[in-house]
Formats: structure tokens, C-alpha cells, sequence
């Protein structure tokens, strides 16, 4: 492995790297050149988890959808957990689709979830309950694409398919110089060639006998993760680093090109906890929207009219409060959106608020057995702990309690409000 520190100046760069510069694609012998030095880098650095100490197929599977816009580390106990309650896809095949849910409650992108479930099911039905080993066959499966059937192939089956994530992108752009978008088809076409090159190069040695396009493919993703960071990558550091363009030229701050972020638009909700008797109502989300199947707390987006939390709740749920307290206030910025949702305690004469399907009154111990969304997890914790602030600091959803001003008056949509 290359040492920290020998990073060496802009006549050393590779042939290969010279020969994007001069817009040539790379050849054959120029991804091949890399083959040699992420092999060695990844035997030597590989982070130790515990989908890796298996070839299994469906617990590689299971671990490829579950790190989809997720962190390793917050994906860890998720895995352990999952392949503790459902060790294999037949018994993810008979799970009820609300204990899938719970198992995957807080990862969020509760799709995935949603499809591994009836992908399972699928297997069991059309291929006997054997994992599929063909490429196609995986790709045919709900929530499978071309880079998680290519990871399965290559990791479980030793198939020299090339499984590219955006921090195989995000490497094979900086090292070939790639100016175009990767998301642009072109781009995109070319940055799968020159994976399946990889891919190829790395199941076919020439000399060296080192062959193995699983851990090729997973070099790639494990570099990105851990060395070619989207910023301030560890470039001295990096096993690449003689063939990389993007260094030698300075540019790994302009690659890869995501072109321009679209602004993100604010949204804002307003949700109300109804206790009656010691049980709280809880609603199950229909069919075809967002965290589909999943349980929430009454809810509503807020247009740009002012309105009283009063009369948000008799809207939602036919009846006016007799009062609504401020209870907290969730902050989650995402890419694509700011959502703020303020949550309040809403007040009933007994009786006035009626809860047909699918409604449903719980108790605090009934509640636990649902699966929510991460912003209403947070409120069920918020009523259980009076110092929820402290203990949820550090994850997405930012919770700030509401105090005695903010009483009464939910928050105008999304312009005019200079609230906060
Ligand atoms: S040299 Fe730097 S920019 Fe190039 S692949 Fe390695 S870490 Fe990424």
C-alpha cells in the first residue's frame, strides 16, 4: 500500500489519467491498473461489519437496501436486529407487513421496506424460496436495481458484475477527470463501462492471481465511503492516487459535477396528541402516499392562511377542543424539503371526537407495538420524557419544546411568517 505523504507532483500522473485529459476514453489496460492497488488497499482497510463476515444472499440483500441513504453505523443494530427476527426470506415472506414495518421503524424510506417484503414473497412463490442467482432475475424483483442486483451477484455469487452506489461514482469520476453530470445519461453509461471493465479486469487477473470482483466492488464503495469523501477527500492517503485526473489537476472539488441543487421548499405541518382515558388516537396512513401502512399521530399541512390550532383540529377531526397546549416543535432539513411540525395537545369534551377506521384508540403500551415515521416516534417520546430535548439532540429530527408565547396560534404556511 502507498504511504501517507508520497503523494507525487503533476509529471507522475498515469498513463491512464493522461489519456482522459486528452478526452480519450480509458482503455481496458488503464482500468486494469487500478485493479491491483484497491485489492491490496481493501484486504488492508476493509471496515469490519457484520454483513461482510457472509456470503448469503439474502442477508447481503437485506444489508444493500437497509444502507440505501443510510450511514453504516446507524444501520448496524437495524441488520442485526432484522436477521435476528427474520433469519431468512421465507420467514420475511410470512412476516405480516406491520412487523416489517416495526423491525425498519426510524430508517426511514419506508418503501424499501414495502418491497423487500413483497420481493420475498415473490421468491417464495415464483422461485421456490431459492434466492435468485441471475442478474435478471434479481432486477425483476420490486425495489432492485442495477447496482444492488450487480452488488448481490458479485458479493454472494462471485458473478463479475459491476455495482455502482455514488461513492463508486464519486471515485471513478475524480480518477478518470470526468467533467459531464453523472446523472446525465451519457456520463452515466460511460461510468458503468468503465465499471464493468473493473468488474471484468478484476474476476480476470493477468499475472497476479488476485481476481475477485466482489471485493473490487466493494473497494470502490468502501474508498468513496471512507477516503474520496464528497468534500476534503484523503487524497494522500488513497491507493489511486498516481492515476487520479481530479487530483492532478486540482479539481476534486469540481468533481464529480451534480450540477445545481434545486432549491429546497418549506413545508409545515400541524399535529395534535388527543389522550382520552389514558389512550391516545392514532391514525394508520392509507395506501399510495408517504410512509404508506405506518401509524401517526392527526395531522395537517399547513397552507399560507393563520390560523388557530383550535380550529386546525376541528378540521382534522370534526370537533372543536375546549383547549390546545404547544407541546413541541420538529425541525427536519432535508435535501428537498424544511419541515417544521408543531405539535400540540388538544383538549375534548368526552366523547366529541369519534374514531371510525382507521382511527384507532391506543394505550401507551399498544403504541409501542405500531410502527411510526421518525417525527412521530419523536412526539410518543416527547409525552414519556419531560427532558426529550437533551436525549435527542444528535439525531435528524430536532425537537424544541414550545413555550407559554407560542400558545394557541399555529404558524402561517410557508411565506409571511417571521415567527423564528
Ligand atoms: S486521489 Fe483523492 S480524489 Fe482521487 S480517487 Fe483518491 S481520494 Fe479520490
Amino acid at each position: 500500500m502507498l504511504r501517507p505523504g508520497t503523494v507525487r507532483g503533476p509529471g507522475a500522473v498515469s498513463r491512464c489519467a493522461r489519456s482522459r485529459v486528452k478526452g480519450r476514453r480509458p482503455g481496458v489496460a488503464c482500468v486494469r491498473a487500478l485493479v491491483r492497488p484497491l485489492l491490496a488497499w481493501f484486504r488492508r482497510n476493509a471496515r469490519v461489519l457484520p454483513w461482510r463476515r457472509t456470503r448469503d444472499p439474502y442477508a447481503i440483500w437485506i444489508s444493500e437496501i437497509m444502507l440505501q441513504q443510510t450511514r453504516v453505523q446507524t444501520v448496524i443494530p437495524y441488520w442485526q436486529r432484522w436477521m435476528r427476527e427474520l433469519p431468512g426470506v421465507q420467514s420475511l415472506a410470512r412476516a405480516r407487513l406491520g412487523t416489517v414495518l416495526k423491525l425498519w421503524e426510524g430508517l426511514g424510506y419506508y418503501t424499501r421496506a414495502r418491497n423487500l417484503h413483497q420481493a420475498a414473497r415473490i421468491i417464495v412463490e415464483k422461485h421456490r424460496g431459492r434466492f435468485p442467482e441471475r442478474f435478471d432475475d434479481l432486477l425483476a424483483l420490486p425495489g432492485i436495481g442495477r447496482y444492488t442486483a450487480g452488488a448481490i451477484c458479485s458479493i454472494a455469487f462471485h458473478q463479475p458484475t459491476p455495482a455502482l452506489d455514488g461513492n463508486g461514482v464519486r471515485v471513478l469520476t475524480r480518477i478518470f477527470g470526468m467533467a459531464g453530470n453523472p446523472r446525465e445519461k451519457n456520463t452515466k453509461a460511460e461510468l458503468w463501462n468503465l465499471a464493468q471493465e473493473l468488474a471484468h479486469a478484476a474476476a480476470n487477473p493477468r499475472r497476479d492471481g488476485e481476481g475477485n470482483c466482489s471485493l473490487l466492488n466493494q473497494a470502490l464503495i468502501e474508498l468513496g465511503a471512507v477516503i474520496c469523501a464528497p468534500r476534503r477527500p484523503k487524497c494522500p492517503l488513497c491507493p489511486v492516487r498516481k492515476h487520479c485526473a481530479a487530483l492532478r489537476e486540482n479539481r476534486t472539488d469540481q468533481i464529480p459535477n451534480l450540477g445545481k441543487r434545486t432549491a429546497s421548499t418549506e413545508r409545515r405541518f400541524a399535529a395534535f396528541v388527543v389522550e382520552s382515558k389514558g389512550r391516545f388516537l392514532v391514525r394508520q396512513r392509507p395506501r399510495g402516499v408517504i410512509n404508506a401502512r405506518l401509524w401517526a399521530f392527526p395531522n395537517v399541512e399547513l397552507d399560507g392562511r393563520r390560523a388557530e390550532a383550535s380550529q386546525r383540529a376541528e378540521g382534522l377531526l370534526g370537533s372543536r377542543p375546549l383547549a390546545s397546549h404547544p407541546l413541541a416543535e420538529l425541525r427536519n432539513p432535508i435535501p428537498r424539503y424544511r419541515i417544521t411540525m408543531e405539535v400540540f395537545r388538544a383538549e375534548f369534551a368526552d366523547g366529541a371526537v369519534k374514531a371510525p377506521a382507521p382511527n384507532r384508540w391506543c394505550s401507551p403500551a399498544q403504541l409501542q407495538t405500531l410502527a411510526f415515521p421518525s417525527a412521530h416516534r419523536k412526539i410518543l417520546e416527547a409525552l414519556r420524557s419531560p427532558s426529550h430535548e437533551q436525549k435527542f439532540k444528535s439525531v435528524t429530527w430536532k425537537l424544541r419544546p414550545l413555550g407559554v408565547g407560542d400558545a394557541g396560534r399555529v404558524a402561517a404556511g410557508c411565506s409571511g411568517d417571521t415567527r423564528r
